[in-house]
């Protein structure tokens, strides 16, 4: 059977090379030739010798999944639907910004967190994807975006792994996908602007600090265990303590300084200032004080099926507030491509729902979100 050669980081295909009777090195100029220069064509490799190029034409290929749609919003936000084939389909988001852009790509199709906000998490879980599917969403965007722009130098400077799925519950796919981006001879990105959003896979965390530590975001969505989990089912497994605790381990090998953790805000749910003042108490009491991480607050894009509504924005103003009276940096996220489904939560993608999910949580959209008498009284304060 052939080889996609995305599915290979570089000692990956380092080892692919050296079962063809090549030397290393020929496996680094393939690699640049596959992820700088986004050519598929082994007769284009005009630097690889002849016997290397057609032993490549019968043991390998280089392709992306078929893209099903691509839709461009007004903002400049780019979003792609990828085939990844018996139903499922997976989406990748382009963000433009001044001084940077980023790929937003996704690691599952479907999700098996089931996080009650999240459009992706009402579908079920269908699969993993393989490291050449994660790989192959930057390495079309990238090259697309290139041929486009009529730029030859890089596009895409940032990736966060906050597209579709739980990416530390694919771990063997994720960690070469990483490299991939990561290696000189690849896309070359640094561990800053590579970032892995969890929602607290805390075994996996702690892997990842050891094998690649790149960026860090956390989904905590809650500043107590009731209501997180509720929101986020992967809490009664790793409740906030040991997610905490590992978001401390982690910090001594993250290349940044802090953690940033994702915070939905959810309309009379999980947005009072007295919730805000519990959560920055929660991380205060972990690391040293408030400054090992940054809070970042997303507006929640509303789905029928999750019964959820976003807060209004005084009130996601008050949180913010209150969080910096707490001395913790905070951000706002701004929607993008709010036209084309492409903000957080909204990538939905077409992936069949093989567990029911969506029967089991519309069965479950009358729970009431259960809270502290303290933060009854600060919601309808
Ligand atoms: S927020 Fe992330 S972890 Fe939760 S269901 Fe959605 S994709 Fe899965």
């Amino acid at each position: 059977m052939k080889a996609n050669l995305l599915d290979f980081d570089i000692e990956g295909l380092a080892a692919f090379c050296a079962g063809l009777g090549e030397k290393p090195f020929r496996a680094t100029q393939l690699f640049r030739w596959i992820h700088q220069r986004g050519e598929a064509n082994f007769s284009e490799m005009t630097d690889l010798a002849k016997s290397l190029r057609d032993k490549l034409s019968v043991s390998a290929f280089v392709k992306a999944p078929a893209v099903l749609s691509q839709q461009a919003s007004v903002d400049g936000t780019i979003k792609w639907l990828f085939d990844v084939g018996a139903g499922d389909a997976v989406e990748a988001v382009f963000i433009p910004e001044t001084d940077r852009g980023t790929l937003c790509i996704s690691s599952q199709a479907g999700c098996a967190v089931g996080c009650r906000f999240c459009s992706t998490g009402h579908q079920g879980f269908s699969r993993n994807l393989s490291t050449g599917e994660i790989v192959a969403q930057l390495w079309f965007a990238e090259h697309f975006l290139r041929k486009h722009l009529g730029q030859s130098t890089r596009v895409i400077s940032n990736v966060v792994m906050m597209g579709m799925g739980e990416p530390l519950q694919n771990y063997a796919a994720l960690i070469p996908a990483l490299r991939v981006m990561l290696s000189d001879h690849g896309y070359g990105l640094s561990r800053r602007r590579v970032t892995v959003s969890t929602s607290g896979v805390v075994p996996m965390m702690d892997r990842l600090a050891v094998d690649c530590p790149v960026a860090l975001a956390v989904s905590l969505h809650a500043p107590e265990d009731h209501l997180r989990s509720q929101l986020v089912p992967l809490n009664l497994k790793y409740p906030l303590v040991e997610l905490l605790g590992a978001c401390e381990r982690y910090l001594a090998h993250a290349p940044r300084d802090f953690i940033t953790f994702e915070y939905c805000m959810l309309d009379g749910v999980n947005d009072s200032v007295e919730q805000a003042q519990q959560l920055a108490a929660v991380v205060g009491s972990h690391a040293s004080g408030t400054d090992w991480c940054k809070i970042n607050l997303i507006p929640f894009n509303p789905f029928p099926a999750s019964g959820l509504l976003c807060s209004a924005p005084e009130r996601v103003q008050a949180f913010a507030r209150a969080l910096m009276a707490s001395g913790l940096t905070t951000t706002i996220r701004k929607t993008r491509g709010q036209d084309i489904d492409a903000a957080c939560g909204q990538l939905a993608g077409d992936v069949m729902d093989r567990t029911r999910v969506q029967e089991r949580m519309s069965n479950q959209r009358t729970v009431q979100f259960v809270r502290a008498p303290s933060t009854l009284a600060g919601a309808a304060s």
